[in-house]
């Protein structure tokens, strides 16, 4: 169906454009949020067929996005699909409780993903089976990639080193969770496991925010640190 209009909601910069690439380059008429306000905004007057939105957004989050949506007669028939890293029953379920017709977890198989998105826009209601079930092969757009994790390591390499130098002069923990959310999110995309795990060791304690919480800051932005150094090496070798 060329020229469908989706709308994504993604505030991790890298999967916005791996999404929005695989998507217009189907023929797609892509539009992008980085954010659900912005999302409400953009729906003024640009109505999608189908809307695919991150669950975990600053502000409201994908779930309330949902619900608004599906409250409202004027979006109410619009198919909105859930972007989750977490691919755990109780998101699942949380997902479809706010009035998402689907769920695709992250880090989406590119293979199948457009497949995937036309189906869902083909039967309206069915779920077709997830994407991330299928193993992920060989990928087309190997280039694409590349230059991700290109611009994702050298980015993480100078907000880490930030981070770590703020510890001395007035560390912004709201802002760092931001930070390491999006790393998450982006490095599991991408293919840095080992990023994305202490990334997601990072947010867990920068939310709990315990008093002995600073020790352990400092080793994980080490530990970072180097793991971002390591991917950026690697990448030179090739
Ligand atoms: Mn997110």
């Amino acid at each position: 169906m060329p020229n469908d209009p989706v709308l994504i909601v993604e505030d991790t910069p890298v999967n916005l454009k791996l999404v929005r690439f695989l998507l217009t380059r189907e023929g797609f008429d892509v539009r992008a949020a980085g954010s659900a306000e912005e999302a409400l905004e953009i729906l003024k007057d640009f109505r999608p067929r189908i809307i695919l939105t991150d669950i975990q957004l600053p502000g409201i989050d994908g779930l309330e996005l949902t619900r608004r949506l599906k409250s409202d007669p004027a979006t109410s028939q619009v198919v909105v699909i859930a972007l989750t890293a977490y691919a755990m029953k109780s998101d699942e379920k949380k997902a479809f409780d706010s009035g998402c017709e689907g769920f695709i977890t992250k880090p989406i198989d590119t293979r199948t993903f457009p497949k995937l998105i036309q189906q869902y826009l083909g039967q309206t209601g069915a779920a077709p089976s997830n994407g991330h079930a299928l193993p992920q092969q060989e990928d087309p757009q190997e280039e694409l990639l590349r230059e991700i994790r290109q611009s994702f390591t050298t980015d993480g390499m100078e907000q880490v080193q930030q981070l770590i130098n703020a510890q001395s002069t007035g560390f912004d923990s709201a802002a760092a969770k931001v930070t390491a959310h999006r790393w998450k999110g982006a490095a599991a995309q991408v293919g840095y496991v080992e990023i994305s795990q202490k990334a997601r060791e990072l947010e867990d304690l920068l939310q709990q925010n315990g008093p002995d919480s600073v020790d352990r800051r400092r080793l994980l932005l080490a530990d970072l640190s180097r793991l971002f150094a390591e991917a950026q090496a690697a990448q030179q070798v090739r």
